[in-house]
């Protein structure tokens, strides 16, 4: 079958784009629209085109197999294919419904007229991965929508339902009705109205307020979209819009995607884009592989990833028992959960039916027989080996063959949990982070997991909205393993002379959404202390700075106490340095005779980004993760590193890994620390010294 139908209804032609599952512009789609749109142009019964989409919208723009390759540019490309409908003669109605995204909405904008859905998304959001909208978004759309709405749906690339721009020229009807017919019915009245189709006029703003309002976007751009060269682009470009005719403003624009495709920030996120479509396809795991049906969840265990995790099964409309030994637990659970949907209501992010519909679907029960039949567990009780193995032996003796069994362990061996039961391939690690409802990332530990379970695992982390990354078994699995090391270069630098404040503020400034001594306040420091203990007995030749225990034995626990390695007001986030804390880390450096020295903060960031990319490139050599990029996904989605920048891997084959081994050596001779540390992982030795691409 054609990817494009042509179907004549009188004198209107009606083309439908077919290209399952969302209509992308790959070549093949590119030329089969350009045939039928010949087709209809040559037939002399044809007085107008209707160009329409199907399944799940009108089009969401690029095909993204072909970024980054010739086929992107291969004629016809979308801007050959959107000059030949606007030039076209007979007037060409673009039928909106769904997705209508990037260089699909550029497509429809290339039309004459279009009529959508109320519902219909329509969004550019080229920006998202470093690009401006190159086929003549950045011309078509303010002329159409006004410069302020252009300015605000190009930068940001945020979704918009069409109905928000039905007062704007961009729709000529806006219908509940089905959209074709909707269309096939607006051709019919233009023809029979005999109105010679007018091209649109090429409009150009005169107005003073547009000159104000993208010189207001570009101070702003510039103070809080620094890292982002494609911000300044698009404003650039939105710019020529005013000053130049459409002709000139879409080779200006062109010449400006050419050069945002070269930038080192586009192609980060174009990786990370891909990265996170490629974890989700798990090698070894055949397409058509079965999933179980989850039709109904408990969560074992109340506190806070407990109810954080119920909160995500409720979501997306999954019943769900949280089971807890102590009933106190049980009604603080419940009241959470109702008093987070309330905040939501109150903020007009849920409707009041919805929240009673998803209480609804919370029960609380302390008696493990109320869970025999569900279809998945997850259990979230206390992380201790003794405990959870007993929590699986229950589960084990009460609960139906063929359920998932899952733990949220931080750090314990999955397998040793799995063994607790007679059924270890149905026991598989499900590692949500805090706060679980909200957090993307979901590391799926695979132990003696079956394929079957592992593949339902993956297809419940699409329904929870979730980005799932597989991790095998080892402690802290992909993402806290590697932190552990990021945090134990940061105690490092405070010992050395650098003060928590400087350290966060340097990679917060460098890109990271939180420093760690911040993210360590949020997360709880008891938490690494407790691990660090377990640490000190099981592996004693790893040596720690000792500052992190030195502020527990004061109680400063973080956020959730009012203090820790900041002090907090109460009810407030905001992280206030506190001079108790530069006391104590100074009395700390001279406690173990070492001289203060001041740290630049380009060496601050050298040191924690370099730690994770050892600790990473060791991960991958022991096939712990599958991929680089599932380890990028990994910091992308769970840890805030930021994406302009690809993910730790990616970042470290950008620098090179020569550069990456020999700025290690150079580290290693820093007498403080531990002596090892910079020791380079084989596969970093492997790619510093051949042409091994980590990312092929
Ligand atoms: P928590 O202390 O807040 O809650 C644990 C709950 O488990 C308590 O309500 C307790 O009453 C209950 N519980 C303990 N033993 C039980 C048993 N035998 N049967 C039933 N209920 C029992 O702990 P948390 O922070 O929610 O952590 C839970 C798990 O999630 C741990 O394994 C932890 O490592 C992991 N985890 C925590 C985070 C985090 O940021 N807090 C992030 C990821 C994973």
């Amino acid at each position: 079958m054609s990817l494009v139908s042509y179907e004549r209804s009188g004198r209107v032609a009606l083309l439908r784009m077919q290209h399952s599952p969302v209509n992308s512009l790959g070549l093949e789609h590119r030329r089969a629209i350009l045939a039928a749109f010949d087709e209809a142009s040559q037939d002399p019964a044809v007085k107008a085109i209707v160009l329409a989409g199907s399944g799940r919208g009108f089009s969401a723009g690029a095909d993204i197999n072909e970024f980054g390759t010739d086929l992107a540019e291969a004629e016809p490309n979308l801007r050959t294919v959107i000059g030949a409908l606007s030039a076209s003669s007979k007037p060409v109605i673009a039928a909106i419904h769904g997705v209508c995204m990037g260089g699909g909405l550029e497509l429809a904008l290339g039309c004459h007229y279009r009529v959508a859905r109320p519902d219909a998304q329509i969004a550019l959001p080229e920006v998202k991965l470093g690009l401006l909208p190159g086929a003549g978004g950045t011309q078509r759309m303010p002329r159409l929508v006004g410069f302020e709405r252009a300015i605000n749906m190009i930068i940001s690339g945020a979704p918009v339902h069409a109905k928000k721009l039905g007062e704007t020229a961009l729709f000529d009807r806006i219908s509940e009705d089905d959209v074709v017919a909707v269309a096939l019915e607006f051709a019919d009245e233009i023809l029979h109205e005999g109105k010679a189709h007018a091209h649109r006029p090429d409009l150009r703003s005169a107005r003073a307020e547009d000159e104000g309002l993208l010189q207001f976007a570009h101070a702003r751009a510039a103070e809080r979209h620094k890292d982002q060269p494609a911000v300044a682009a698009c404003i650039k470009a939105l710019r020529a819009a005013i000053d130049l005719p459409l002709a000139q403003g879409l080779e200006r624009e062109r010449e400006l995607f050419g050069a945002l495709l070269q930038t080192p920030q586009s192609k980060a996120l174009r990786h990370a884009f891909l990265a996170e479509r490629r974890a989700a396809k798990v090698p070894g795991i055949a397409s058509d592989q079965e999933t179980r049906t989850l039709g109904s969840a408990a969560v074992i265990g109340a506190g806070t990833m407990g109810v954080g995790i119920a909160m995500c099964f409720i979501n997306a409309g999954i019943p769900v028992t949280v089971l807890d030994q102590s009933a106190e637990a049980l009604g603080k659970a419940r009241d959470r959960i109702a008093e987070t949907y309330k905040t939501a209501v109150a903020r007009g992010k849920l409707s009041s039916s919805t929240k009673e519909e998803r209480l609804a679907l919370l029960g609380t029960e302390s008696d493990y027989n109320t869970i025999a039949g569900v279809d998945i567990v997850v259990e979230a009780v206390f992380e201790d080996l003794a405990t959870k193995e007993a929590v699986f032996r229950r589960l084990d003796a009460v609960v139906r063959q063929g359920a998932v069994l899952a733990t949220n362990t931080s750090t314990l061996d999955v397998n040793r949990i799995a063994a607790a039961t007679s059924r270890p391939q149905d026991v598989i690690g499900l590692h949500f982070f805090s706060p679980a409802h909200v957090m993307r990332l979901l590391e799926i530990v695979r132990g003696e997991t079956s394929t079957e379970t592992l593949a339902t695992a993956m297809t419940l982390a699409k329904r929870l909205g979730k980005v799932g990354v597989i991790s095998g078994v080892c402690d802290g699995f992909i993402g806290n393993r590697m932190v552990e090391q990021y945090l134990r270069q940061a105690f490092f630098l405070l010992d050395e002379g650098a003060l928590p404040q400087q350290v966060d503020r340097a990679l917060e400034a460098w890109g990271f959404a939180m420093g760690p001594f911040r993210m360590s306040d949020l997360a709880g420091n008891d938490i690494g202390w407790y691990i660090r203990k377990r640490r000190y007995a099981e592996q004693p030749e790893m040596i720690y700075s000792r500052i992190a225990d030195v502020l527990c034995e004061h109680e400063r626990f973080g956020q959730k106490v009012g203090r820790g390695w900041y002090r907090y007001e109460v009810g407030k986030r905001a992280a206030i340095p506190d001079p108790e804390v530069t006391e104590l880390v100074l009395a700390h450096s001279a406690s173990i005779g070492v001289a203060r020295r001041k740290i630049e903060d380009s060496e601050i960031v050298e040191r924690c980004v370099l730690a994770l990319v050892n600790e990473g490139a060791q991960i991958l050599d022991e096939g712990i993760a599958a991929r680089a990029s599932d380890i990028d996904v990994v910091y992308l989605a769970g840890y805030g590193f930021p994406a302009h920048r690809g993910g730790p891997m990616w970042f470290a084959s950008e620098l090179g890994f020569f550069n990456v081994e020999r700025a290690m050596l150079r580290l290693a001779r820093n007498p403080h620390g531990d002596p090892d540390f910079w020791t380079p992982s084989p596969l970093i030795n492997r790619l510093a010294h051949t042409r091994a691409d980590l990312n092929r």
